[in-house]
């Protein structure tokens, strides 16, 4: 058996995956953090929430996205489900004040949105290349 020492990199090249193989939860992963869903090593983003045009290191091309709407639809109902318990328990057993819970629940929403919409938009991108949504399928490109 190969042995690959921690210090070498393995650089991912086109054949090093059988052709037509794609994993869709390899890809979700990559793109929720950031990484292009082939070779998990590229940036997948050029901004916030702005997809690259191409992975900078093995070149594929993430223009055939259709991420639209989804990102923002998946981050509310994570929160939402967050947030909602968390009112209700502490609204049942506590009932502090509604100026402290506004302070607390706003914020809170806030912040839990913009720190998830990045990585779900990448896990979005990801499970699109991976399932060969939209032109993410080199066989059969999108017109
Ligand atoms: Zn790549």
């Amino acid at each position: 058996m190969e042995t690959v020492s921690p210090h070498e990199k393995v650089v991912w090249t086109p054949d090093s995956t059988p052709a037509g193989k794609r994993d869709v939860w390899t890809a979700l992963k990559r793109g929720l953090r950031g990484r292009c869903p082939r070779c998990g090593e590229g940036r997948l983003f050029r901004a916030f929430l702005k997809v690259a045009d191409h992975c900078s290191v093995c070149g594929l091309d993430f223009t055939h996205h259709r991420a639209d709407d989804l990102p923002a639809y998946l981050v509310i109902i994570i929160v939402g489900h967050i947030v909602v318990p968390m009112i209700l328990w502490i609204e049942t057993d506590y009932s502090p004040s509604v100026p402290l819970q506004l302070a607390i629940y706003l914020p809170f929403t806030l912040i839990a949105s913009l720190l998830l919409l990045q990585p779900v938009k990448g896990a979005v991108v990801g499970v699109q290349w991976a399932l060969r949504m939209h032109g993410f399928d080199e066989q059969n490109p999108e017109k």
